[in-house]
């Protein structure tokens, strides 16, 4: 992997034009052609941390494949939906759903660090207003009253994107909740944005009387580098366990030595392999699907490379299951 020192061209933060980032890559529109169009109903946005970890020059790489936006996302496909888990039938109030069993999620944000172009929730439909503070405040009181729930994820969006004042406050509101005992948060800032990770935040989750677990997202090794590793053990460090779940991706992470590589890197730094999920077929992420056929093919092979401890669960989700599909018995 290559991480430059002292990139030239780049933004302060993110990136949101994809003819800097190409420029910055030292690629030619023509070697990597994007779509206009695609961006229209999912902006284009990527953080400088995580492009300085894509390879220059190189059109293929599997950092830029997961947020360039293709012109193939245009493409009409029968079988794929804006809303492909049927999340709207499992809202118990905006912003809270409510699909598995002692589990709340709450969407508390419609912000992320990165645009990942499969992402489930492209074309989710925030403007309910299910992360307003008002909404937010009605739906833990729901969870207040119902002693059946014992752990709530934090999802989005981000929720990272909160600020650590508003991360405070939600934190503290969860905690006044006596039957939980878990909070998860869902996040791919530690990994595409490492510097959120402020000691404010580090404080809050260290201070909760709660079990603080971190699900994090990389599909990729080369998404790891220095940066990335030191915020992992300040987590660790504060007895946060990490876990990260990926997603079975097509040109990106669809080998047996790519995902046996990604396993290695994470079981390094202490972060469980959880998930491998099968594409959620969400408009415009088509092309990144993988047959159910080659999906077991790879994990087949990936079995062959890895102890049992290390080979996360090949899972796809089934709107109306009462919890994730595994695909290998
Ligand atoms: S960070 Fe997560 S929620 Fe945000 S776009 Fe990527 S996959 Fe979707």
């Amino acid at each position: 992997m290559i991480l430059r020192n002292e990139p030239r061209n780049q933004p302060e933060k993110n990136f949101t034009d994809p003819i800097q980032l190409l420029q910055y890559l030292e690629l030619k529109r023509e070697q990597s052609p994007f779509s206009e169009s695609a961006m229209e109903s999912f902006r284009f946005k990527v953080p400088v941390a995580f492009a300085q970890k894509m390879q220059p020059g190189k059109a293929d790489d599997p950092l830029l494949l997961q947020v360039f936006p293709a012109p193939e996302e245009l493409n009409d496909h029968n079988d794929y939906q804006n809303d492909p888990l049927a999340e709207a039938r499992f809202l118990s109030q905006p912003g809270l759903l409510q699909k598995y069993h002692g589990r709340a999620l709450l969407l508390v944000t419609p912000s992320c660090a990165i645009h990942c172009r499969y992402c489930f929730r492209r074309h989710y439909p925030y403007d309910d207003k299910g992360h307003s503070q008002t909404q937010l405040d009605n739906n833990l009181r729901l969870i207040e009253h119902d002693t059946s729930i014992s752990e709530v994820i934090l999802s989005g969006g981000d929720p990272l994107s909160l600020s650590d004042t508003r991360l405070k406050r939600l934190f503290e509101q969860l905690q006044a909740i006596k039957h939980l005992q878990r909070i998860r948060i869902h996040s791919r800032y530690p990994v595409v944005e490492p510097e959120r990770v402020t000691t404010a935040l580090l404080n809050t989750l260290k201070q909760s009387r709660l079990q603080v677990m971190m699900v994090l997202h990389i599909n990729h090794a080369h998404e790891i580098g220095a940066d990335n590793q030191q915020v992992f053990h300040q987590l660790l460090n504060n007895n946060i366990l990490l876990f990260n779940q990926s997603v079975l991706l097509k040109g990106v992470n669809d080998s047996p030595e790519a995902l046996a590589e990604l396993s290695e890197i994470l079981i390094q730094h202490h972060i469980i392999p959880y998930y491998l999920h099968m594409l959620d077929k969400v408009h415009g992420s088509a092309y990144f699907e993988i047959s159910e056929h080659a999906a077991l093919d790879i994990y087949k092979q990936l079995r062959s490379l890895l102890p049992g401890y290390m080979l996360p669960r090949l899972v796809r989700e089934i709107p109306d299951a009462s919890a994730k599909m595994p695909l290998y018995p």
